[in-house]
């Protein structure tokens, strides 16, 4: 995922506090891998297939489902087996006779009910679907469950047909971390991996794809069958259904999107291809045979997330230049750090996103150049460091204690950003060849595997710490990831484009230098760095002289826009604050709009432009963008919910 910062950062002390109690240290200790966010009885049963058929219903905004789920036995004596669910109305459950009574079964095609019931909801975990089955000596089963999902489902944004480009109703999934039971009854885990094969029912002009194999050569009528045969986790389990058109940018790979937007994606995304190439040179062969692109309606609220086979991106990284397309890259490395090898638990979650944010930097510095690559790391650092401000010390460790919290918590800076500069110390001591050479071995080792931090720390031992011995210590690698903070022997990013933007900006504040005599060959990084370390208030009279000279209140780069509008809010620009509504109403990216409605509510009349345009804009808005923003807007009003 690109990112999601939900609840820790953009709603402040509100969800950092609130209903949710602080890292458990009553709790006793962290047992590793054992997954506090699931209900399933991973010891006892393993789910290791999943058919579904699915009818998606745009208008009724519901999914009628069934799902058939092979089951490994490991306990012949078990009698209970204990899935996942969040708000599902659950119709049946059956078994096939031959696996409820064995060889006496007349035929294998019978399917016998099964007594089950619905434990009480918890608000994060939801409830845990109990099913009772009869003792078995067989290795292998299947249960088929009946269920229809609700219009409260947290993983399933229904877009009504006003809301999207081409005007056609839109459905789209986010299942990670643990929103895949909202849509699917599963046992939903990440360190349960299933293969899985769907067909799904829709009306007969939108077309269905899924982090599966999705042949852009086939026509389809209202019915898409979809294979995924490499075992994956359940957040991994992606739908989506729209007016689709599909337009290839390689042998390889491809994009798909609404009619109004495929040719400007085609256009930016133009270097997935050779971003694929760059990967597989580097980390070894891509496994999933095709890398494609979803872009998806403005109200995604993420960055990216990296779907296998179907990369889900936000469409406000089109900025027509394709400045912002390290998204991309960072969805791909995905394709190694956490498709591949992924977090047995969500405390586990920096081996799939510090990974993936150096993974990210590589590819990016192979296809677009290492200056670019490490202004992009200088901007990370900014952003962990102001993370690193609003969160207490417990939480700005790399594996953080997620017990009785709601896993979405975990979706800091600090995964992300100090994973990558834990990464970026252990390439400097141990040089890049031989780090390179240990991630290649580490990716082909644990291939389709879920693993703890304590499982790499071994692997880490073994192959790198153990073979070149007296460079890094166990104990340094630990205080990387239970100690707060950055560490100080950190190898910090150092860009020199950057830091003559710094004097440029001095320049600028002193009166000596004008607009229009800098910056006009500046890529979007620079004017990010810019205008992101500008004084705490600026005059409007400054503004307006900026704005005359570069036009942000109508720049075509969302992130550009974003801090520019951070520093109108500050001077209270009118000149930009109709556009700024404009921003704040279609763009449903959290990381791009939180910060904006935190902003305007520090004055009282911000605060009543954010009401409105918030009261305005919820019906557009995911069900994570109305929580994160609702948290912000109506404070007292997010208390005591979920
Ligand atoms: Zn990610």
């Amino acid at each position: 995922m690109a990112e999601l910062r939900v609840r820790i950062c953009l709603a402040g002390l509100v969800l950092c506090g609130a209903g949710l109690p602080a890292a458990g240290s009553d709790l006793g200790p962290i047992e590793p891998g054992l997954d506090y966010h699931s209900y399933a009885n991973v010891d006892q049963f393993r789910t290791t297939h999943i058919g579904m058929e699915l009818r998606v219903d745009l208008e009724l905004k519901s999914i009628t489902g069934t799902v058939d789920l092979e089951l490994k036995r490991l306990d012949p004596r078990a009698t209970q087996l204990v899935l996942d669910t969040k708000n599902l109305t659950i119709l049946d459950v059956t078994q096939k006779a031959t696996d409820v009574l064995g060889a006496t079964a007349k035929s294998e095609t019978i399917w016998v009910s099964r007594p089950f019931h619905l434990e009480k909801p918890d608000p994060i975990l939801g409830s845990a679907l109990v099913i009772d089955l009869p003792p078995n000596r067989k290795s292998t089963e299947s249960v088929r469950i009946d269920y229809e999902t609700q219009r409260t489902a947290t993983a399933l944004q229904w877009l009504s047909p006003k809301q999207t480009a081409g005007h056609t109703a839109f459905l789209y999934t986010v299942s990670e971390p643990i929103g895949a039971r909202s849509w699917i009854p599963l046992q939903d885990t990440p360190q349960v991996r299933v293969t899985y094969k769907a067909r799904v029912h829709t009306d007969p002009g939108v077309q269905a794809v899924m982090s599966a194999d999705n042949d852009p050569k086939l026509q389809h009528r209202g019915e898409f069958t979809f294979v995924m045969p490499q075992a994956i986790p359940s957040y991994l389990i992606a739908l989506a259904v729209g007016d689709l058109k599909f337009k290839a940018t390689g042998p390889r790979t491809g994009v798909y999107a609404e009619k109004a937007l495929i040719n400007a994606a085609a256009k930016e995304f133009a270097d997935t291809e050779s971003m694929l190439a760059a990967s597989e040179k580097l980390f070894g062969p891509y496994r999933w045979t095709r890398y494609d692109v979803l872009v998806m309606p403005p109200s995604f609220p993420i960055g990216g997330m990296e779907n296998p086979r179907l990369s889900f991106i936000t469409p406000t990284v089109i900025a027509g230049d394709k400045s912002l397309v390290s998204v991309i890259a960072h969805e791909m490395a995905h394709s190694w750090s956490g498709n591949l090898v992924t977090n047995a638990t969500w405390r586990d979650l920096w081996l799939n996103e510090g990974f993936t944010d150096y993974l990210q930097s590589r590819i990016v510095t192979a296809v677009y150049g290492e200056p670019r690559a490490s202004m992009e790391e200088v901007l990370g650092l900014q952003s962990l460091r102001a993370d690193l401000a609003k969160l207490k010390p417990q939480d700005q460790t790399l594996a953080i204690d997620l017990r009785d919290r709601d896993p979405g918590l975990v979706f800091s800076d600090v995964p992300y950003e100090k994973g990558r500069l834990f990464l970026n110390y252990l390439a400097a001591k141990f040089g890049r060849e031989r780090f390179d050479a240990f991630l290649h071995d580490y990716f082909d080792h644990f291939a389709f595997k879920s693993i703890t931090t304590e499982q790499f720390n071994d692997y880490l031992m073994e192959n790198l710490l153990g073979r070149f011995p007296g460079i890094v210590s166990r104990e340094q690698v630990l205080a990387w990831e239970n100690a707060p903070g950055i560490p100080a022997d950190a190898v910090l990013p150092v860009s020199t484009i950057l830091s003559q933007v710094d004097e440029t900006r001095s320049k600028w504040l002193s009166g000596t230098l004008q607009p229009k005599k800098f910056g006009l060959d500046w890529t979007a990084q620079q004017w990010l760095y810019f205008l992101d370390n500008m004084p705490a208030a600026l005059s409007a009279k400054q503004l307006e002289s900026l704005d005359q000279a570069y036009d942000f209140t109508r720049s075509r780069n969302a992130e550009i826009e974003h801090s520019w509008f951070k520093l109108a809010i500050a001077a209270n620009f009118q000149p930009s604050y109709a556009r700024l509504e404009d921003y704040l109403k279609t763009i449903g990216r959290i990381k791009l709009i939180g910060p904006l409605y935190t902003d305007l509510m520090k004055t009282p009349s911000g605060a009543e432009i954010a009401k409105r345009v918030y009261a305005k804009a919820l019906p557009g808005y995911h069900p994570d963008t109305v929580k994160a923003i609702g948290a912000i807007v109506t404070p007292a009003a997010e208390e005591g919910s979920e």
